[in-house]
């Protein structure tokens, strides 16, 4: 192998000029400013220049700013730390608040990587469970039963996550009427927002969120991995306690956490990405019209409806019935999308896909409209 690495380099993506339709990559494009700052930062280590011991306090380029001053007021929250991650967001606030062995109750929607943070921190979860097809919804007074349910077996709840919105059907649950059962439990209630800051307005004070966690890479238009970790002062105190050991450096997050172009990109992509929340309608809007053009060809949509969020889950028996006869099966429909230059739905899929339509224009949306009316069309159902 290592007297073959040719393949390592100068390697091409290949999906230049394609519409990306793909729900996990949308909001991480970058801006054009975040992609000059990749360039200008990009050899390793670089935000450290002018540092004079924590991340956060470095004043050139402007993190300190951005991470106490710019970041707090856009989440409405009493402090902010750049994290790895969404995941190492939730991952460092169930270690920190949590006592190993209690539980964490968490939405039936959520994402793997709650499930893997709580495991990882020693903790237990308990689920409140979703409703059925086709909806998937959570009923915040599940988060009541689900803590009582928890102690009536002599355990303890030391947190509640909400996944908000959830990754696979786009769904948003109350979160106020969520936060306010957590609180009048009295326990924290962490709002995981991958999906939603850096694209709806979010406030963790409106909200009543204790904790929110933010992914940069999903949704604020940053070259991850990068995310964002909120939290009120009581709580921040906790999670962001110093070490004893080195008592300069924050020991949950390990010291520093984005110590190269990642920052740069979060925060050249800042302003755009500020701009584009107050934008948000415009979005769901957009959503609404092309679920209800996909339906007129036969798929469904799943989920909230009226939906809320650019990321949508279709059911379409049509391309499941097409795919047991179509010369490559079901991946019929990743060629015939690939052979209209159409990215982001996964190999294979054709019976149940997730898309978004986050930031396409309704030119592009057309497009990817007429490419499922022309497969439609074209093939013959078995
Ligand atoms: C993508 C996603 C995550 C993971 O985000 P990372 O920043 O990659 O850790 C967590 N929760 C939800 C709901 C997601 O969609």
């Amino acid at each position: 192998m290592l007297d073959n690495l040719d393949k390592f380099t100068h390697l091409k993506r290949g999906t230049a000029g394609a519409i990306n339709i793909d729900p996990l990559q949308r909001g991480g494009i970058l801006t054009p400013e975040a992609r000059e700052a990749i360039m200008e930062w990009a050899d390793g280590y670089s935000v450290c220049d002018f540092c004079t011991g924590s991340l956060e306090g470095i004043q050139n380029p402007p993190i300190k700013d951005f991470v106490h001053e710019a970041l707090p007021e856009f989440l409405e929250v009493d402090q902010v730390r750049i994290t790895h991650g969404a995941r190492e967001g939730m991952f460092a606030a169930m270690h920190s608040l949590c006592k190993r062995g209690s539980t964490v109750v968490a939405d039936g929607n959520a994402h793997y990587t709650t499930l893997l943070a709580a495991e990882l921190a020693g903790l237990k979860v308990e689920l409140v469970s979703a409703s059925e097809k086709p909806d998937y919804r959570v009923d915040p007074n599940g988060y009541e039963e689900a803590i009582c349910r928890v102690r009536g077996r002599g355990e303890e709840v030391d947190m509640a996550v909400l996944t908000y919105p959830d990754g696979n059907y786009g769904n948003l649950v109350d979160a106020r009427a969520v936060s306010e059962i957590c609180h009048r439990e009295e326990i924290p209630m962490m709002l995981n927002g991958a999906y939603s800051v850096g694209r709806m307005d979010i406030s963790a004070e409106r909200l009543g969120a204790d904790v929110i966690v933010g992914s940069g890479h999903k949704s604020m238009a940053s070259s991850g991995p990068i995310g964002v970790l909120g939290a009120s002062e009581e709580h921040g105190s906790r999670i962001f306690r110093r070490s004893k050991l080195v008592p300069n450096k924050e020991l949950e997050m390990l010291g520093c956490t984005l110590r190269g172009a990642g920052v740069l990109t979060m925060m050249a992509s800042f302003p755009a990405v500020v701009e584009r929340t107050k934008h948000w309608d415009e979005e769901v809007e957009k959503a609404r019209w092309f679920a209800k053009e996909m339906e007129e060809l036969g798929m469904t949509l799943v989920g909230d409806r009226p939906h809320g969020h650019d990321l949508m889950f279709f059911k379409s028996d049509v391309l499941y019935e097409i795919s047991q006869t179509a010369k490559k099966g079901r991946y019929f429909l990743y060629r015939e999308l690939k052979k209209r230059k159409i990215f982001g739905i996964k190999p294979g899929l054709t019976r149940q896909f997730k898309l978004s339509t986050y930031l396409l224009s309704r030119e592009e949306l057309e497009t990817v409209l007429e490419a499922f009316e022309e497969i439609v069309a074209l093939h013959p159902k078995a």
